[in-house]
């Protein structure tokens, strides 16, 4: 689905982002690929066909929209109005991210070619005629500011593409929460997770302790089955919004949002004897890259043995990974690990991934990042 640079002999100077046809070294078709002049990785593959020209492809793009859209529908289940409508290679538009906050959709460009203004605005206008019956008019451009210094793209900041709205209220698992498209650095929330919130507040119980809360995804899911809920993160605007969801969501136990650093707070409490029946591990990728794996999962282990260490008998504990470049069997080890080192030999409950409109593709691993596992003492 990709080549990277080192892999690509072009034949003559590609313009940034167009479309390219690509052949084998011993020039037989492989497809239409969208090209970029800087990432190392240079082409995504499109089409395992010839796409001919820039009108073929753009009412391929906006046939993909459709089938995006059609496959939510299937899969998004339970009482949710967000979540993720396009996943990029997931949905074979590389480069696309379009995520739905109730009724304002957020989009971002990561490639040259999506960037293209006869693309996004194929994409926008596609998106709008299908949702505008569901009361959807307004989308957001979300800007990652290092994406567009890779692929070359002149700087800007986010704005409205379409509509007037950039805020809501959306609900994931009836859990109410605010969204801002004009706020912080993200797409918004991590949507991946949302299987896993009901999956989490399902064996909930007790005690909780949600390290690494963001603006309170778990922590919110976990209050109505807990007796107590601690949640921390190192971020202060990301507890605000939290504080803020948490009164969305009246007539639950009240949550303790603490700002810290949630390798030394376990440190201590672990020190301090501190017990919880529910401890939900959610950190931010600590592998950006295979170089690092070693250290990651060393950070990996250090949480997960002290969390183990401080859960009851009957305890629960979700852990996850967000790191594409630690696998499936990697995580699995270093959970291994840390159960011996704890002297627990806790179950496996659920073996999860990232929610289905967040699709996997077989044959393209780079669509399946996320691991989260419900271990049970
Ligand atoms: N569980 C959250 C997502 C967590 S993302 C959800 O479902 O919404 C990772 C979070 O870890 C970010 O909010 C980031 O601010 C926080 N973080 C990063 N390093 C941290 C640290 N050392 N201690 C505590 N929080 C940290």
């Amino acid at each position: 689905m990709w080549a990277y640079r080192s892999d690509v002999t072009a034949s003559a100077d590609i313009p940034p982002g167009s479309l390219v046809a690509v052949h084998d070294e011993r020039g037989r078709v492989l497809g239409s690929a969208l090209y970029s002049s800087t990432s190392e990785i240079a082409i995504r593959m499109v089409s395992r066909e010839i796409v001919q020209n820039d009108e073929a492809l753009i009412s391929l793009v906006r046939e993909r929209v459709r089938h995006a859209l059609a496959y939510r529908k299937r899969v998004v289940e339970g009482d949710s109005d967000a979540y993720r409508l396009i996943f990029s290679e997931g949905d074979a538009l590389p480069g696309l991210i379009v995520d739905r906050y109730a009724s304002v959709l957020a989009l971002q460009t990561l490639t040259q070619a999506m960037d293209r203004a006869d693309l996004k605005g194929a994409v926008a206008g596609e998106l709008l005629e299908n949702l505008k019956a569901e009361g959807i008019t307004s989308i957001v451009e979300r800007v990652e500011p290092r994406i567009r210094q890779l692929e070359h793209l002149p700087e800007k900041t986010g704005g409205l593409l379409a509509g007037e709205e950039h805020s809501s209220t959306y609900k994931l698992n009836g859990v109410r929460f605010h969204f801002d498209g004009f706020a912080g650095q993200k797409t918004g929330a991590f949507l991946d997770q949302r299987e896993n919130y009901s999956a989490a507040a399902h064996y909930a119980h007790g005690r909780a302790l949600d390290a690494f809360c963001y603006q309170g995804g778990f922590a919110l899911h976990l209050a109505p089955q807990c007796s107590s809920v601690t949640a921390v993160d190192s971020s202060r605007p990301a507890l605000e919004v939290a504080e803020q969801n948490e009164a969305l969501n009246p007539g639950h136990s009240q949550i303790e949002w603490i700002e810290a650093n949630a390798f030394d707070l376990l440190r201590d409490y672990a020190a301090k004897g501190e017990q919880y029946d529910t401890i939900v591990l959610d950190p931010p990728a600590f592998a950006k890259s295979k170089r690092n794996l070693d250290t990651a999962l060393r950070g990996y282990k250090e949480l997960n043995l002290r969390a183990l260490k401080m859960l009851r008998p009957g305890g629960i504990l979700v852990t996850c990974s967000c790191s594409y470049h630690v696998s499936d069997q990697d995580f699995l080890e270093m959970l291994a690990s840390a159960a011996a080192d704890s002297f627990q030999q806790p179950r496996i409950l659920e073996h999860r991934g990232q929610a289905k409109d967040h699709p996997t593709v077989l044959g393209v691993p780079e669509t399946n990042y996320l691991k989260c596992f419900i271990l049970a003492l």
